[in-house]
């Protein structure tokens, strides 16, 4: 690739970041707003007792005379795993658990879903997306010719899990998120070139209008306004990232969540998931060069977890085999009633951006996590 430039801090790259710029003191744009932003006050989870006290009060306090004080959203992935465990046994909390199943659940998910809350004995919801719905809204956005695949699933999932807790009276959503493995986030520039925002249901109302083979009939749109304004103030539901007030180690965290509930880790983060296991390895990477290795990777190296060079040496290896994606690409041709012809044929066709597509204006909600950035609110480098 022509003026190829990679971080040498993180292993961020022009390949999977053409907006990416190297700054004076040689470190890249994220680097340093990491550095200059997060890192002092977040302070790798340390010093953040009392913050924690506070929030656990607040959340039992709220929860008082209830059955549940809080809502976990499930994916079997290894942060809400972790948070589960943390709210269970080191936070004395009553959670409700809950998982959105998209029809994409791969076997070792549910099974780490499963051994966790028989183990914990704490109560397991389990909501499945209407498969027609879901089926038409993904074989949608594959037409589109865009990036934004994983959109039908996660959508669902952070308003199934917002309605959930709407719905059951419950104030206080704990989230997994966290600085330790997403302090960078996928790139803005994805979603600016080749994608559409996740809640921008202006943008997906379009993309179904356009591509999907019927209307959706039970799947349900949530939107930034809704997810930024009415669910906390009028609601008065909160979505909270308590593991960012606590110190993580990843090694030492798969070592208790193994050794106490037998949880299997994945080789990858989101390989929960047939879906998003196959866009982040197999079809991000070979249809747009994008490899969400190299922002995840990075988040690692930048917080201390690992060195750059074990970065390195990860991406040097692809991250399935190509075996394994051709296998994975016709169990997702299966998923869509299509042959895998046609998948292909939605591979090859020529990139499309975002801009072909309607998009609702979001400009309050973007200078409004600009100014939670600046005030130390905002914890992850959006960039
Ligand atoms: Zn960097």
């Amino acid at each position: 690739m022509d003026n190829y430039i990679i971080c040498k801090t993180c292993v961020m790259d022009t390949k999977s970041d053409p907006s990416m710029v190297i700054e004076a003191n040689g470190k890249c744009e994220r680097c340093n707003m990491y550095e200059k932003t997060v890192a002092a006050d977040w302070n790798h989870g340390r010093g953040h007792e009392k913050e924690l006290q506070e929030l656990l009060a607040k959340i039992k306090k709220a929860g008082e005379s209830k059955k549940y004080d809080c809502l976990i959203g499930l994916s079997g992935g290894f942060d809400s795993t972790y948070v589960l465990h943390m709210a269970v046994k080191e936070w004395g909390l009553r959670p409700l658990v809950f998982h959105v199943d998209s029809g994409f659940d791969l076997p070792l998910g549910v099974q780490n879903i499963n051994t966790i809350c028989n183990k914990l004995g704490v109560d397991l919801k389990i909501a499945k997306i209407d498969q027609e719905d879901m089926r038409n809204f993904q074989l949608a956005m594959f037409r589109t010719g865009l990036a934004c695949l994983d959109i039908p699933q996660d959508h669902a999932f952070v308003n199934m899990v917002e309605q959930f807790a709407v719905d059951n009276n419950i104030k206080y959503i704990l989230n997994g998120e966290n600085i330790s493995t997403e302090a960078f986030t996928n790139p803005a520039y994805w979603d600016s070139v080749y994608g559409g925002g996740t809640t921008d249901d202006v943008f997906i109302k379009d993309i179904i209008k356009r591509f999907s083979p019927a209307p959706l009939k039970n799947y349900k749109l949530t939107n930034t306004y809704r997810r930024k304004l009415w669910l906390p103030y009028i609601k008065g539901v909160k979505v909270v990232k308590p593991l960012n007030l606590i110190p993580y180690d990843y090694e030492t965290i798969k070592k208790t969540l193994h050794d106490e509930y037998g949880y299997i880790a994945y080789p990858q983060k989101h390989f929960e998931s047939l879906i998003t296991k196959f866009l982040e390895a197999y079809w991000y990477s070979k249809r747009f060069g994008y490899d969400v290795r190299k922002h995840q990777l990075s988040s690692l190296v930048v917080t201390g977890q690992i060195t750059r060079e074990e970065a390195l040496q990860r991406l040097s290896k692809p991250s399935v085999t190509e075996e394994e994606g051709r296998e994975m690409f016709k169990q997702v041709a299966d998923f869509l009633r299509i042959s895998e012809d046609e998948l292909q044929g939605y591979f090859d066709m020529p990139l499309v951006k975002g801009d072909e597509y309607k998009h609702g204006s979001n400009w309050l909600i973007k200078l409004g996590v600009k100014i939670m950035f600046l005030l130390g609110k905002e914890k992850r480098v959006r960039k």
